[in-house]
């Protein structure tokens, strides 16, 4: 299939390309950006007058579900939920059931996305064996069977020995870990961001330092072992003060913001909504305004949406007992384009956040639109307003606390190795 994209706005973070071109696409890669081989005959043309060409997206904090809690999200909702957002690239946390500790879960979750075909899916490792932080996963082996890297995510490293040991084990063979920061004792029995809110409303807070803390502990545990950590959903201030002193100093320290932590506080929990409940808490104004900073300065070089699918149900109890999270995958372009139009970023930067940089801390091939590389391609019209609808949503569970929200781009288009991934239905 030789597929040729005629007339967009050509935007590829990676290398500066920002220009109205041509893009062909034989064999799954990019053949040419410009002007087609002379003798290119397309099988298919798309007329991309009006429209953004751009690389898929890469979202690396996703939670599919699959094994074990189907019914909130599997691989295939979640790899549809994925191509109907631009996103070609998708990593997905360890926390299934079982864990995604043992082989046979990382070739189970890659054979099956394999199968249905819409999208990369990168399994990320556990940490720690059932993520009880106590005893280290074979990360060599999880390695060898397609892990990109290693996350206890949904919960932290408790004990800083085992973090300490899982360091030292990554930096042998440069694994990155991915840590979910939040100091048990601290943020115990909280619902929600401790702070004048919680207090009106009656909830048991989670203080900043919960996560400020075990940051601090973990990059001193960097500096000690040499290992390479990538900080998940940061939303605090102090966080991002960390992380800015850490790279600083030269350490290897990465770091992402959730488009929740970007656009929401904790005010929005207003009357008890628990899709606004989630780990960790929606923060403060100020919090908000040093990760959009943040965002805007590279120190955190990933907008990554840590999809979390929950069916109603488990969003429908008492607000302080009802589960955590927030789906992702299909506002994260709408939101991250927003980031645009509120002049955070500029809109190569932005479309950087969530192609290229995500992909460089995974080390993916990934996230680039050049000649030679694979042709995972994203085409959004930069122009149409849409309303978030949750029941026009492809994920299984669309618990979004952006319902109703305008935003402006819209996809029309995702490629998956020069593959059209969506819209859905397409004949090959
Ligand atoms: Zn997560």
């Amino acid at each position: 299939m030789r597929t040729l994209i005629r007339g967009g706005r050509v935007i590829d973070p990676a290398s500066g390309r920002d220009e109205v071109a041509d893009v062909a696409i034989a064999n799954g890669r990019i053949q040419a950006i410009g002007d087609a081989p002379g003798d290119f005959g397309a099988d298919r043309v798309i007329d991309a007058d009006g429209l953004v060409v751009c690389p898929g997206l890469v979202d690396m904090h996703v939670h599919l579900r699959e094994p074990g809690q189907e019914w909130k999200e599997d691989i295939e909702s979640g790899s549809r939920a994925a191509a109907a957002g631009g996103v070609t690239s998708v990593a997905c946390m360890a926390n299934t059931r079982p864990v995604n500790d043992r082989r046979s879960v990382t070739e189970q979750i890659k054979s099956t996305a394999q199968r249905v075909g819409l999208s990369r899916v990168h399994p990320i490792g556990a940490i720690t064996r059932d993520l009880a932080g106590e005893t280290l996963t074979e990360m060599h082996e999880l390695a060898g069977a397609g892990c990109v890297a290693f996350s206890d995510d949904g919960r932290p490293v408790p004990d800083a020995g085992i973090m300490r040991r899982a360091l030292e084990y990554a930096a042998t063979f440069d694994y990155l870990l991915i840590l979910h920061e939040e100091e048990g004792a601290l943020s115990a029995g909280g619902a929600m961001n401790e702070g004048a809110h919680a207090t009106r409303m009656g909830l048991p807070g989670i203080p900043n330092a919960s996560e400020d803390v075990m940051i601090a502990r973990d990059v001193i545990l960097a500096e000690l072992t040499g290992g390479r950590i990538h900080i998940a959903h940061v939303a605090t201030s102090g966080g991002v003060e960390l992380i800015r002193q850490a790279q600083a100093r030269g350490l290897p320290v990465t770091g992402e913001a959730a488009p929740h932590h970007l656009f929401l506080t904790d005010t929005d929990v207003g009357a008890f909504d628990s899709h606004a409940k989630m780990a960790p808490p929606l923060r403060s104004p100020e919090d908000r305004a040093a990760v959009r900073a943040a965002v805007a300065d590279g120190t955190l070089t990933a907008i990554a949406t840590d999809h979390a699918p929950h069916e109603a149900d488990a969003k429908s109890e008492a607000f302080a007992c009802c589960a955590n999270g927030v789906t992702g995958l299909e506002t994260l372009l709408g939101l991250t384009l927003r980031l645009v139009d509120e002049e955070v970023l500029d809109l190569p930067s932005a479309l950087a956040r969530v192609t290229n940089g995500p992909a460089e801390v995974l080390g993916l091939e990934a996230g680039r639109l050049g000649v030679g590389e694979v042709a995972d391609v994203c085409l959004f019209d930069p122009e149409t307003e849409w309303t978030v609808e949750p029941e026009r949503m492809y994920s299984r569970s669309v618990n979004t606390p952006f319902a109703g929200w305008r935003l402006r781009g819209r996809v029309t288009h995702t490629l998956v190795g020069g593959r059209l991934a969506y819209p859905f239905g397409d004949a090959e």
